[in-house]
Formats: structure tokens, sequence, C-alpha cells
């Protein structure tokens, strides 16, 4: 089952100084700054009431954050969608045929299993699937 809205990442060319709007013009607070080396991301949680906002940074030129802001610039890059049985979650889904980038969970920042749906089967958006 989907719970609710876990967090919005978004891509950042430097956390340092994005992290000011939320901390210094919005007055939200940063909880954690942890380096997840695998998928070569720095990344900030800031809680918004029962959801967060992840700060996404590239740690190396050739990474999935770096390409997407060449790409597209800085801003949202995906939404994450809180699930209470992931594994059951991907099942589902692979079963109605839709591609997924992660077949099995991973983990991710904050020790989370998550799993990207592919965003050609999600219209253009990136949906991250997470449990905690
Ligand atoms: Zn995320």
């Amino acid at each position: 089952m989907i719970q609710k809205i876990d967090h919005l990442g978004i891509a950042v060319k430097s956390i340092d100084a994005a992290m000011k709007v939320y901390t210094d013009i919005l007055g939200l607070k940063v909880t954690g700054i942890e380096t997840v080396e695998e998928q070569k991301v720095k990344t900030a949680f800031i809680p918004v009431g029962e959801s967060k906002i992840e700060l996404l940074e590239s740690t190396s030129p050739d990474g999935p954050i770096a390409k997407f802001i060449e790409k597209r610039g800085e801003g949202i890059q995906h939404i994450a969608l809180r699930v209470d049985n992931l594994e059951a979650k991907l099942k589902e889904l692979k079963e109605k045929g839709v591609r997924l980038i992660d077949e099995k969970p991973r983990i991710g920042a904050g020790g989370a299993k998550i799993a990207f749906i592919h965003p050609k089967d999600t219209k253009g958006v990136l949906i991250e699937l997470c449990e905690r």
C-alpha cells in the first residue's frame, strides 16, 4: 500500500548553497547529511511536516544527479512514495508490465529500502518507492 509522499528529491549543484534557501529563507532545519557512494550522491534531508525535502548533490561528474543537472538544470528530480511492503509493490508493478529501474530493493540514504520506477512508464516523472 502507498502511504504518503515520503520526500521530494531536488537536484542541486551544491548542498551548502541550496540549504540556505530552506534554512535562512524558509526557516526549516536540516536533520542529516549523508553520502551514498554507490549512487555517487550526497544527500541532505529537511523535514517538512510528515514529509521531507531531499537535496541531492553529485559526488562525481558522471553521477546520475550531475547528468540530470546537465540536461535539465537544478530542480525537482524525483518524487518518493512511502510503501509498507516494497517487495510486494515491485512484484505487483512487474505483473502489470511496468518497467522498473530497480527490480530489487536497494539501500538508500537513511538506511531506507528504495527502488525506482522507469520514468518512461510514468509520463516523465521519476518515482522512487521507499520503505522505512
Ligand atoms: Zn529520494
